[in-house]
């Protein structure tokens, strides 16, 4: 009987045990490169006592992941860039809604899901670069005039085949309208200088060589090359300060419905989106903090001050589908 009973007392303790682990633990899916999230994920493990386990991988192959994994998964939170590809998670039904005070405080309602399905944690500014010997800052405006016969041969872009294009032409539908929009796209294959890169980083060096003159680019990708080589001939625009803004996007995250471990996953969010996470989460690749309080790198904040559009980020999956149509039917490789 006592022996019984020992035996009974060790399986009890190894039960709580194991129950004790799970709980301080949580799983993290994330298309975020895995440099860019290490140290801060340690410093939560260090901080909070609960240990991230993470894979990282590409955003569709991760959320084909989940989808697959269905209720059997592990994971708990899903990280990812970009509004396009957080829309399109919570389209498939894998993410659950947070209401969190400490979110809606910290993090401003356009660049959150309006379900509160997945909340931004970095903004991205996607706008205008351009040759500082062949163009003067006072020749640009925005990214509708990007497609006028000034820059005829000129502009250089990215393939439409990155979401970064797929969220900014959605977004330009937002606020133009779907013709002005369809002309302006039209416009601005029109004005190539060169068939579309594959990288915002080869645009960035042909602009540079003077393969063409100006471009557009999200930010970091500008400061990671400026960082290597400072004497490039290349310059930051904010474009449409006059009228609707730079488009921003945003990298961000999303509780999954089958999470085992909600509330540690909440609270995880939560520490992200407070003062010390979002330098390191912006910093980390030289991107905007989404809490308005905490300021950008002196780096970043040397490129000057801009208003970003203020619209909200849903409208970038929403119109994704009619952006890729348009881009296709006007020629937009
Ligand atoms: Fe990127």
């Amino acid at each position: 009987m006592k022996k019984l009973s020992f035996i009974l007392l060790i399986l009890i303790f190894a039960l709580t045990s194991i129950a004790i682990a799970s709980d301080n633990e949580i799983v993290v899916y994330s298309a975020r490169k895995e440099h860019l999230i290490k140290e801060l994920f340690e410093k939560y493990e260090t901080e909070q006592g609960v240990k991230i386990k993470y894979i990282t991988g590409k955003a569709a192959v991760l959320l084909q992941r989940v989808l697959s994994e269905g209720s059997s998964t592990d994971a708990d939170i899903l990280l990812t860039v970009d509004a396009g590809n957080l829309w399109h998670a919570a389209q498939k039904g894998i993410l659950s809604p947070v209401n969190s005070p400490i979110l809606e405080k910290n993090i401003p309602s356009h660049y959150k899901d309006p379900d509160n399905l997945w909340f931004g944690l970095s903004v991205r500014a996607r706008t205008i670069v351009y040759n500082t010997d062949k163009v003067k800052k006072s020749d640009l405006t925005s990214y509708e005039d990007l497609a006028g016969d000034a820059w005829k041969d000129r502009l250089l872009l990215r393939t439409s085949k990155k979401v970064y294009n797929q969220s900014l032409i959605a977004m330009l539908i937002a606020t133009l309208g779907e013709d002005k929009t369809k002309e302006v796209v039209k416009g601005w294959v029109n004005n190539l200088a060169a068939p579309p890169y594959s990288s915002d980083t080869k645009v960035l060096e042909a602009i540079a060589a003077g393969q063409g003159d100006v471009g557009v680019v999200n930010t970091y990708y500008y400061g990671r090359l400026m960082k290597k080589n400072p004497k490039l001939p290349l310059g930051i625009f904010w474009a449409d300060q006059s009228g609707n803004g730079v488009h921003v996007n945003v990298s961000g995250a999303g509780v999954l419905k089958y999470s085992k471990n909600k509330e540690q996953a909440i609270q995880f969010l939560e520490w992200l989106s407070k003062e010390e996470a979002q330098k390191m989460f912006a910093d980390a690749n030289m991107e905007y903090p989404v809490n308005s309080a905490v300021e950008p790198h002196t780096y970043v904040k040397n490129w000057g001050t801009f208003k970003g559009s203020q619209m909200n980020l849903a409208k970038a999956g929403q119109l994704q589908t009619d952006a890729i149509k348009m881009m296709d039917m006007v020629g937009y490789k």
